[in-house]
């Protein structure tokens, strides 16, 4: 091939490289620029807080609360020393927690969620509370240490109108919470106003036997349900 040839041959290949490779550069370029060049306007954020505003408010009542109430419900179960280094009470919203609230030591777990749906119920803070001061070695038997929080919160916190009235063909006093503690709240007031008391430290004591029912009232257990049913009967007359 003549050396002008060759060179014009030469120059048809190079533009051909150029014209392939430069094709997509140029197509990359056109894609990158927006038709419109007006710049987008930022959305205005409205972050909605209030739910977490309901357990912060929560939070500060129970504070509130637990400060009045702690001392009065040592004193309702009988007071008794503590150590200032022991004298502490942790509440804590607990979002891994599934209940509504549980009481370990002197702390108190409680759910978030039931918060958010309950935003009243600081009588379940109360309830706690007294586990903190029963701070009893064994929790047993359940029905009593259950039934005497929920005498302390529903005989002594709450308004009297929201007392419980237990059907008398359904219950038992081995029923617990809130059925116990109205049976507690009939007994003592039939026959020892320190019954309560007088249950708590045999609890803290770990000496409880049901046998002392009858050394606190004369009669079992069995008999003073069978009593106090006979009462709720009598009342439901009424
Ligand atoms: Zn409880």
């Amino acid at each position: 091939m003549p050396t002008s040839s060759r060179y014009f041959a030469l120059l048809r290949l190079s533009s051909v490289l150029v014209g392939t490779i430069g094709l997509p550069c140029l197509l990359y370029a056109q894609a990158e620029t927006p038709i419109d060049a007006a710049k987008p306007v930022p959305p205005k954020i409205v972050s909605d807080t209030s739910q977490l505003k309901v357990l912060d408010q929560f939070a500060k009542q129970a504070d509130t609360l637990a400060k009045k109430w702690y001392p009065r419900i040592v004193e309702l179960l009988g007071a008794r020393k503590t150590s200032p280094s022991s004298n502490d009470i942790i509440l804590v919203m607990d979002f891994e927690y599934k209940g509504v609230a549980a009481t370990s030591g002197r702390v108190i777990s409680m759910s978030p969620e039931w918060i958010r749906k309950h935003p009243d119920d600081l009588g379940m803070v109360v309830h706690e509370l007294t586990h903190v001061a029963q701070g009893y070695p064994d929790y047993d038997p359940v029905w009593l240490v259950e039934g005497i929080a929920d005498w302390v919160r529903w005989f002594n916190f709450e308004p009297k109108d929201k007392r419980p009235h237990p059907n008398p063909d359904k219950v038992s006093a081995r029923d617990s919470y809130r059925t116990t503690a109205a049976f507690l709240d009939w007994a003592l007031k039939t026959y020892d106003k320190n019954l309560v008391r007088k249950l708590d430290q045999t609890l803290k004591e770990n000496t409880y036997k049901e046998a002392m029912w009858v050394t606190l009232t004369g009669k079992s257990l069995d008999d003073l349900n069978t009593d106090w049913i006979a009462f709720l009967r009598a009342s439901a007359k009424k």
